[in-house]
């Protein structure tokens, strides 16, 4: 409601400031004429530009969305499908974060219709919004920008040149590595960078102790002499009095959503970087993995995956990167999606709707269904199996997708990554 207002208001006032306009010209352009009679437009009074609507800017608020944005500005939920559709193939909305700047540029068009009643012809007239630009900045140098072309959208994204920055930052712990993170001045963002991947790798709950040492490789971003909000990690290391000297490499495997980006150790192994995400938002465990008594047939059964309560409805999503390998009914389990990655695949049954067929790649975040209670189930609620190698595991270790060797030629590309990343380090402690 506020953000509507605020929107008229800003309309009324932008009229206001027409009319100014076209008065003021009326009355300061007067016109003279030299003796041939040829009209002398004097410098200073300019004819009246046409006003071009301007941006109208919105802050994502907390638990909102650019969808919600856009409905409170009397949008129509077709024409936000049409443009939030359009913008998720270029766009990962699951990184939406609040604070991100949307713009958008739209006018309202009057269509005029006829209708008739009994025996006479009405007129009526039909104002709507109409969207003709939305911009979607994650931060201060990049826009995602999208136009209205009436049948078709249109796509850009724009980059404002920065510099980026490497630096080496190296301590000591004392309460937690967390905590002397947070005295460096780090974000919680890069915080999580270091910490994730170390954390697969050590256990700082018993191993870590006041004194232990820490190492980061940093990349950061600045544009016009301002540090940007975003870094990456290029390597972080970890040595403690109970811990091994233990050290995460960055790997670029040229694509941005490349599924093997991310921490290695020196020998190739991902470490877990977080690159899952839960298959719901809300998160309310019913029934653990392990043995139950089966709700419907009341017998002692090995329960393998995990009930997950939830309205009929509520978006279900693809935890990780990945290729569907099935999609429909499929017995007890009712309608349920199976998902590959790598050697595991997710499982998410007794689904109301399914949004993905067989074959196709899905992105973490890619909403894959619905909550539903179809097949054998009591009501509603998802069912998420974790398989590894054929064998239903506790999805409790889902934290293990996407964590692989690299091979081959990755294998090579990791060593040379890994090279460079040690030698810029070696000359940047030296000096
Ligand atoms: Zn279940």
């Amino acid at each position: 409601m506020q953000t509507t207002r605020k929107f008229k208001t800003i309309f009324y006032v932008m009229n206001a400031i027409a009319a100014i306009i076209l008065i003021v010209g009326y009355f300061t352009g007067k016109t003279d004429y030299d003796i041939e009679g040829e009209e002398i437009v004097n410098q200073e009074t300019k004819l009246p530009e046409v006003i071009e609507p301007e941006y109208i800017v919105m802050k994502i608020p907390k638990g909102g969305s650019i969808y919600q944005l856009l409905t409170d500005m009397g949008i129509s939920n077709t024409e936000i499908a049409r443009f939030t559709k359009f913008m998720g193939e270029y766009v990962d909305f699951t990184s939406l974060q609040i604070g991100d700047i949307v713009k958008s540029k739209f006018r309202e068009e009057t269509i005029i219709d006829t209708v008739q009643v009994r025996d006479s012809i009405v007129v009526k007239t039909i104002t709507r919004k109409i969207l003709d630009e939305l911009i979607y900045q994650p931060d201060v140098i990049t826009s995602h920008i999208l136009k209205n072309y009436g049948d078709s959208l249109n796509y850009k994204l724009d980059i404002l040149p920065f510099e980026t920055k490497r630096r080496v930052v190296q301590g000591t712990v004392t309460k937690s590595l967390n905590a002397s993170l947070i005295e460096l001045g780090f974000e919680t963002h890069i915080r999580q960078q270091i910490i994730k991947p170390l954390e697969s790798a050590i256990s700082f709950e018993t191993d870590a102790r006041e004194g232990d040492l820490f190492e980061v490789y940093i990349e950061e971003k600045y544009y016009q002499g301002k540090l940007l909000p975003q870094a990456v990690i290029l390597y972080a290391s970890y040595e403690g009095k109970k811990v091994k000297k233990k050290e995460a490499f960055r790997f670029y495997d040229e694509k941005d959503d490349s599924a093997l980006n991310g921490m290695y150790t020196p020998e190739g192994k991902a470490l877990v970087t977080g690159a899952v995400r839960t298959p719901l938002d809300y998160m309310h465990v019913s029934s653990g993995f392990g043995n139950r008594i089966h709700p419907i047939s009341g017998k002692w059964k090995f329960h393998q995956g995990i009930d997950y309560r939830g309205k009929t409805g509520t978006p279900v999503y693809a935890v990780a990167n990945g290729k569907v390998v099935s999609s429909g009914v499929n017995g007890g389990y009712g309608k349920e999606v199976r998902i590959r990655h790598d050697d595991m695949v997710t499982q998410y049954a007794h689904l109301h709707q399914i949004f993905v067929k067989k074959g196709t790649t899905v992105r973490k975040g890619t909403k894959i269904g619905t909550v539903g209670t179809t097949g054998y189930s009591t009501g509603p609620h998802l069912h998420f199996g974790l398989m590894k190698k054929g064998k239903w595991i506790n999805p409790k270790n889902l934290k293990m997708i996407g964590a692989t060797e690299l091979k081959n030629q990755k294998l090579e590309d990791f060593k040379i990554q890994k090279q460079t990343i040690e030698s810029e380090l070696d000359t940047m402690r030296s000096r």
